[in-house]
C-alpha cells in the first residue's frame, strides 16, 4: 500500500536562542548563514509541498523557527494555501500575545510541538 505525502517537515533556520548540548541543528556552523529568503521558503518550499500534497501541513523547525523575522509572513502565507502548519519549538518566545497572533492568522490550523526529554529537570537539561 502506498501513502500519500502529507508532512513537510521544514528546517527554516539554524539559529537558535538555546543551546542544547544534544542539539543537531547547531551542529553545523557552515550552515547557519544560508537560511532561505522569505521569498525562496514560499515559492521553493511551500508552493512545492501545495503543488505534492495540495491537503498537507509543513511543520515550521529549526534551531527556533519563530526567531525568523518572517516566521508569522510565513505561517500566514502557509494558511493562504490551504495548508495545515506545525511549528517545532523550545517556547521561550511564546507569550499570550504572540499565541493569539498565531492562531489568528492560521486561522486555527496550528499544532505547536514541544520537545520534552526528560520527566527529570537535570536530565531535561543535559
Ligand atoms: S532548543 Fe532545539 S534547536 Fe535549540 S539548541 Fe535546543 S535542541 Fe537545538
Amino acid at each position: 500500500m502506498t501513502r500519500d505525502f502529507f508532512l513537510c517537515y521544514f528546517e527554516t533556520t539554524r539559529r537558535c536562542n538555546l543551546s542544547c548540548p544534544y542539539c543537531a541543528s547547531r551542529q553545523d556552523t557552515s550552515l547557519k548563514k544560508n537560511e532561505l529568503t522569505t521569498d525562496e521558503a514560499k515559492y521553493l518550499v511551500l508552493d512545492e509541498v501545495k503543488r505534492i500534497c495540495p491537503q498537507g501541513a509543513v511543520a515550521f523547525s529549526g534551531g527556533e523557527f519563530l526567531l525568523r523575522q518572517d516566521a508569522m509572513e510565513l505561517l500566514e502565507y502557509n494558511r493562504g494555501l490551504g495548508l495545515y502548519s506545525f511549528i517545532n519549538t523550545n517556547g521561550k518566545c511564546l507569550n499570550r500575545n504572540l499565541l493569539k497572533e498565531i492562531k489568528k492568522l492560521t486561522r486555527g490550523k496550528i499544532t505547536f510541538g514541544f520537545s520534552l526529554n526528560s520527566i527529570k529537570r537535570a536530565l531535561h537539561r543535559t
